[in-house]
């Protein structure tokens, strides 16, 4: 159930609230401090609950049951769709958001050489992974914390953020000494304890789609780290699993859409690993941009063939640049900034 407050009300008068809800055996989330209406979620509403005594509450506007169980990542549950800012970078809210880097981080140098290459063309954030999900154990399982060190060092440099995927909850401590964005991965999307512990994190949480999932099962995901108190979630669409082999994976660019109408959460896509295919990833691009995605994330390596994991995807730095320029182009048509 959702509580429209009053938008007058102070943060002081909504801690009451919340405090007097908390008496009454309710959980009361804020879930918009910013935005026009300020709207609380409570939880632990059952059927025996008189919803109508709940409009005699002090700044209780309207009381709105929930359409969907996905209460806190619902469109309705904000005025506004969510912009993340970080340092000074925004994402989501007409922003077009490049995050690109390699699979793997696998050397200081290689870290080093694609931040140059990437952020010089236009990315704002650098992706690279330390804790890698390989499918067989036998392959290279990432460089782990003196990763991270390398890619705090690059991004630092090139005045870039940085994210790289936490697959164990215990790990999250780690990854928020050194990057801006946490990263849960497409096969972690329902490790509902590794969500649970993003919802405490302090630093946003970038969510990839798993790899059989539904709009709802994703945004239910979703919904765990935002009822565990952390605002900051961002959707990834990577692509599915389908009939089809001979790409890695089915991009569903309408998932676009299709999120913008149930959510406010920003929404990126990973043309990269929602294809497996190096010349599919800018065309997809372009199709990110051109339904107004907020964002993409890329594979860019500057020895793609080389590329310890995931090579048949990565671009070089060249079609990076490409890329770039077309995006822009397109830009111009759909009204949105690349920063
Ligand atoms: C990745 O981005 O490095 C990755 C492993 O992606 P996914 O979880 O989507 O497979
Ligand atoms: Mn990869």
């Amino acid at each position: 159930m959702i509580l429209v407050l009053d938008n007058q009300a102070t943060n002081d008068e909504i801690k009451n609230l919340q405090q007097r809800l908390k008496f009454m055996g309710f959980e009361a989330i804020i879930s918009n401090e910013n935005a026009q209406k300020t709207i609380s979620l409570v939880k632990g509403v059952d059927k025996n609950t008189d919803i109508k005594g709940f409009i005699n509450l002090p700044l209780v506007k309207e009381i709105l049951p929930l359409k969907t169980k996905f209460g806190l990542a619902n469109k309705d549950a904000k005025a506004q769709q969510t912009v993340i800012r970080i340092k000074d970078k925004k994402i989501g809210g007409g922003h077009f958001t490049v995050m690109a880097g390699p699979c793997a981080i696998e050397s200081r140098q290689q870290i080093l050489a694609i931040a140059k290459a990437v952020s010089s063309n236009g990315a704002s954030i650098l992706r690279g992974g330390a804790f890698k999900p390989r499918t067989s154990p036998y392959d290279f399982q990432g460089l782990g914390e003196v990763g991270l060190h390398y890619m705090r060092e690059a991004a630092d440099r090139y005045n870039l953020l940085c994210i790289s995927e936490v697959m164990n909850a215990k790990d999250i401590d780690l990854l928020e000494k050194y990057v801006d964005i946490l990263q849960i991965g497409a096969r972690n999307m329902q490790n509902y304890n590794l969500l649970k512990a993003a919802g405490q994190a302090k630093k946003p949480v970038f969510l990839k789609r798993g790899l059989s999932a539904t709009y709802n099962e994703f945004l239910l995901a979703a919904e765990y780290i935002l009822s565990c108190g952390n605002p900051n979630v961002i959707l990834c669409e990577r692509g599915i699993r389908t009939f089809e082999t001979h790409s890695r994976n089915t991009l569903d660019i309408a998932a676009v859409p299709i999120l913008r109408e149930l959510t406010h959460l920003p929404i990126i896509v990973d043309p990269s690993h929602g294809t497996g295919i190096r010349n599919a990833v800018a065309p997809m691009a372009n199709a990110a941009m051109a339904v107004c995605a907020d964002g993409i994330m890329v594979e860019v390596h500057t020895d793609p063939d080389k590329s310890v994991s995931d090579a048949q995807q990565a671009i070089s730095p060249t079609m990076f640049a490409d890329m770039m320029r077309s995006l822009r182009g397109i830009a111009k048509a759909v009204d949105m900034t690349i920063d």
